[in-house]
C-alpha cells in the first residue's frame, strides 16, 4: 500500500543541556504539500529542520521519509535520499556564473555508462536551462552570481537544490530581505515546485504564508500549538493568545 505521507515526524525531541528545544513534536507532510512552520522566535522552527536534515541529532522520536528513518542517517545520506535544505542566507558561489553554479550542483555519479552512451553534456545543459527558467534566471545564465540581486541569489540557491531533484525541499525564510515583487515571484515559484514535490517552509511574513501554505504548523516552546489551514490557525484562540496577539 502506498504511504500517504512523504514525511512522518513522530515524537521528535531534542534537549540542549536539559532544555527541550523540540518537545515530542509530531506532524505529517503529504506529497505536493507546502507546509509552513510559523511561531515566535526561539519556538524551535530552525531546530526542527536541523533535526530532519541530520544537522542536529535528536534525543528521541522518529522521522520517516519514504520509509527510511532519517534519524539513523548522516546528513549526506539524507541529501542523497532526496531531502534538500536551504539555509536563511544565500550561499552561492559569487565568482561563478549562474550556469556554473547550477552545473556544480548537478548530481555527480550517474555512472560511466551514462557518459558513454548518452550525450551527458547535452542532458546537463538542458536541465540547467530548464531550472534557470523555473527560477526566473534564464536571461542571466552568464551573469556572475555576485551581480545578482539578493532575491535572485535566493532563487539561484533554490535552483541549486532543484537540480538535485529532491522530493522534499526545506526552506528557512526564503523571502527575507526580498522586494514585494520578488516575494510574489517566489510564491509563484513555490506553487510551481509543489506540482511535483513537497516543501517545508519556515516563514514570518503572514501575507506570503497565505500565498503558499497548504497547511500551517504553529510551534511554541518546541511544541505543536496548532495545525491546519491558514484560516484555522489564524482563528485558533491559542495562536491568537501566544503568537498573533503579540
Ligand atoms: P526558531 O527557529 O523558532 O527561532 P530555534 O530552533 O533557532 O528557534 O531555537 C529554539 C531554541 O533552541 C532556542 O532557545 C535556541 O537558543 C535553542 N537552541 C537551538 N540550537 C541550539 C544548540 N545547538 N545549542 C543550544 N541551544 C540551542
Amino acid at each position: 500500500m502506498p504511504e500517504r505521507f512523504i514525511l512522518s515526524v513522530e515524537d521528535l525531541t531534542v534537549s540542549f543541556d536539559g532544555f527541550k528545544a523540540v518537545d515530542h513534536l509530531s506532524f505529517y507532510v503529504e506529497p505536493n504539500e507546502c507546509r509552513v512552520i510559523i511561531g515566535p522566535n526561539g519556538a524551535g522552527k530552525t531546530t526542527v529542520l536541523d533535526l530532519i536534515c541530520g544537522r542536529t541529532k535528536a534525543t528521541g522520536g522518529t522521522v520517516k521519509f519514504k520509509g527510511m528513518n532519517l534519524l539513523d542517517m548522516r546528513e549526506d545520506q539524507i541529501v542523497h535520499a532526496g531531502v534538500g535544505r536551504k539555509f536563511q542566507t544565500p550561499s552561492v558561489y559569487e565568482d561563478l556564473s549562474v550556469f556554473e553554479n547550477l552545473e556544480l550542483s548537478y548530481p555527480k555519479g550517474h555512472g560511466v555508462f551514462g557518459a558513454i552512451f548518452f550525450n551527458q553534456d547535452q542532458v546537463v545543459q538542458d536541465r540547467i536551462q530548464e531550472i534557470a527558467e523555473t527560477i526566473f534566471l534564464a536571461d542571466q545564465l552568464d551573469e556572475k552570481a555576485a551581480y545578482l540581486s539578493h532575491g535572485q541569489k535566493q532563487w539561484l540557491e533554490i535552483g541549486m537544490l532543484l537540480i538535485q531533484d529532491p522530493e522534499l525541499l526545506m526552506l528557512d525564510e526564503p523571502v527575507a530581505g526580498m522586494s514585494v515583487a520578488e516575494r510574489k515571484k517566489t510564491a509563484e515559484l513555490l506553487n510551481r515546485i509543489i506540482q511535483d514535490r513537497s516543501v517545508i517552509v519556515i516563514e514570518h511574513d503572514m501575507g506570503f504564508v497565505a500565498d503558499i501554505a497548504t497547511r500551517v504548523t504553529v510551534l511554541h516552546r518546541g511544541e505543536m500549538l496548532s495545525e491546519g489551514s491558514m484560516d484555522h490557525v489564524q482563528n485558533d484562540p491559542k495562536v491568537v493568545e501566544v503568537y498573533l496577539g503579540h
